[in-house]
């Protein structure tokens, strides 16, 4: 595909984050139906050139559980990242509209994410570093895939230096400072696979916590105009709070316990090992039984798609 802005025609806002927007949009000439992610980066040009450049890369990313690339343009001020359309949207949406979703689902997810983290990380060195429910897509196939990997380190920098956002999918070793690694995926993976399965985010922002340790978030959480707001300061010391409380407080787990199967209690502890070292990698993981149980399952995910 040569991607042009004037041949990619609207049909749907998807949604918004914290990085921009996404679009339905049709490719006329091929008639291609894509979501078009609209990231707004207040950087350079050079800089943006880099970031064209080092998105390059997802032209190499081939597999089942990943979203596939149709390719990325320059729309000043914009960056346009024009990827597979999955008809029935992120996670965070299909439970905030079914409710809580079924285990062996849930499963099948953890198995796709697990698939797609150890892809990009053997085959390309990529870490994905926002695993979180409305990065995990589903479409009327049954097929689960993982969008949004950090593949340029420039376009994580721009967007890190507009961060706003919660981040309670964040590691304890990543909130202390410590270095990304494939380890701290897995983290954000167990925080998801518990969400989608409660259907309900598993940390509560009111929590009493004791947020002593976390004063130096402070700069680097949200740019000085955004402190000088009342109200994204108050909500920012939730954040802070929620944050303390991934460092200090036991890690969430699948409860009540005999709710779900043992080997689905285990496999979300396992994630959630506080020490990294103790933790396994994604690749160690899907030799769990939990997943063995997943490949198994005659759980027909494409009919389940069908029912919303
Ligand atoms: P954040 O910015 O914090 O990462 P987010 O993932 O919700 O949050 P976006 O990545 O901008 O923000 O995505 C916004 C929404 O668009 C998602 O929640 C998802 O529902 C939808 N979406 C994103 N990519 C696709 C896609 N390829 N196909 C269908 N829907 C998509
Ligand atoms: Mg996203």
């Amino acid at each position: 595909y040569d991607l042009r802005n004037e041949d990619l025609k609207d049909l749907q806002e998807l949604g918004q984050g914290n990085g921009g927007s996404v679009k339905k949009v049709e490719h006329i000439p091929t008639k291609t139906i894509m979501a078009k992610k609209i990231v707004l980066i207040d950087a350079k040009p050079s800089v943006r050139k880099q970031i064209l450049r080092e998105l390059h890369i997802m032209h190499d990313c081939h597999s089942p559980y990943i979203i596939s690339f149709y390719g990325a343009f320059l729309s000043d001020p914009n960056i346009c990242i024009c990827m597979e359309f999955m008809d029935k949207g992120s996670l965070d949406g299909i439970y905030k509209k079914i409710g809580a979703i079924d285990i062996e689902v849930v499963s099948k997810v953890a198995l796709a994410v697990l698939e797609g983290l150890t892809y990009l990380y053997d085959v390309h060195r990529i870490i994905h570093r926002d695993i979180k429910p409305s990065n995990i897509l589903c479409n009327s196939e049954g097929q689960i895939k993982i969008c949004d990997f950090g593949v340029s380190g420039e376009l994580i920098n721009s967007i890190a230096d507009t961060f706003v956002g919660t981040s309670t999918y964040m590691s304890p070793e990543r909130i202390q400072g410590a270095q990304y690694t494939v380890k701290s995926d897995v983290w954000s993976m167990g925080i998801s696979l518990i969400e989608l399965a409660l259907g309900r985010f598993p940390f509560s922002e009111s929590d009493p916590d004791d947020d002593d340790n976390f004063s130096d978030l402070e700069g680097t959480l949200s740019p000085e105009s955004v402190l000088a707001d009342k109200r994204e300061k108050d909500k920012k010391k939730d954040r802070r709070k929620s944050k303390g409380h991934i460092v200090n407080e036991p890690a969430p787990r699948l409860t009540p316990e005999g709710r779900f199967p043992g080997e689905a209690e285990d496999f979300v502890d396992s994630c959630l090992f506080k020490d990294p070292d103790a933790r396994k990698t994604p690749k160690d993981l899907l030799k769990h039984p939990w997943i063995d149980m997943a490949r198994a399952s005659k759980f027909d995910c494409k009919v389940w798609a069908n029912t919303f």
